[in-house]
């Protein structure tokens, strides 16, 4: 199996809208390494429930059919496929129906047990096949992986992570105005932090990157610079080493 460049995990943290996926999805593919999108996974046992007929509040069904699910992601940066029961639900797990009702199944314990069980078994997958990866959500440092090597915690005010999902919804032919989208980020904000299990936390030993004034090539920078810093990154290929 083919190593990249990172030695071990990036936990990537911070509430929706501050750019996460897009940095996270671009620091892999820079590195050459895995990628793993846990809201994805949220989003695919949210978009079960949908499909059962649950509602998303009846914590004791909710656990049943996430129980049940097949539920997988692929790491690959290039192609992060989601897929439910066999079938790709990437498209469908972003619409605005799945969005209003995954903070409520993302805080059902048992759901959360059943999927941090599996994020951990694919980041233990990754590290020993391919060296390394970068993962996305909101309790990767504090819960998920608490010893990667380097825990972010990504913000943004409010309005701009309002405006850049309105800007990624409207690209992806989503259309909802900016203050729609600025309720839904304050929404599942104030659900994802105050929920019992596992809520949005940023880890203590996390570096806070606020990224309203920088855009994605700023952020990026100054991981990849904090990768370096940090000895997590292995000598390119061409340099004489491992290859
Ligand atoms: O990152 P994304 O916006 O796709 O996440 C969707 C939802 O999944 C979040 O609002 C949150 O409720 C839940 N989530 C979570 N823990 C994670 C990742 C996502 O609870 N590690």
């Amino acid at each position: 199996m083919k190593q990249g460049e990172l030695r071990g995990v990036v936990a990537l943290d911070g509430p929706s809208g501050t750019g996460k996926s897009t940095v996270a999805r671009r620091l892999a593919s820079t590195l050459a390494t895995r990628y793993l999108d846990t809201g994805a996974m949220y989003r695919a046992a949210t978009l079960a429930v949908l499909r059962a007929g649950v509602d998303p509040t009846d914590r004791v069904r909710v656990a049943e059919v996430v129980s049940a699910a097949e539920i997988a992601v692929a790491t690959d940066p290039a192609a992060p496929t989601t897929t439910l029961d066999g079938a790709t639900v990437s498209a469908e797990i972003r619409g605005h129906e799945v969005t209003a009702a995954v903070s409520a199944v993302s805080a059902v314990p048992e759901v959360r047990a059943q999927l941090v069980a599996e994020q951990r078994r694919i980041i233990a997958d990754a590290v020993l096949h391919a060296g390394g990866i970068v993962v996305e959500g909101r309790d990767i440092g504090s819960t998920v992986a608490p010893d990667a090597g380097l825990k972010i915690y990504l913000t943004a005010s409010e309005c701009v992570r309002a405006e850049r999902r309105a800007r990624q919804d409207g690209a992806d032919g989503r259309l909802s105005t900016v203050e729609e989208t600025l309720a839904d980020v304050q929404r599942r904000d104030t659900y994802d932090s105050t929920r019992t299990a596992s809520p949005l936390r940023r880890a203590q030993d996390a570096v806070t990157v606020d990224s309203t004034d920088l855009d994605l090539a700023g952020v990026q920078a100054a991981l990849l610079a904090m990768i370096a810093q940090r000895g997590l990154c292995r000598a390119r290929a061409g340099s004489g080493s491992e290859h």
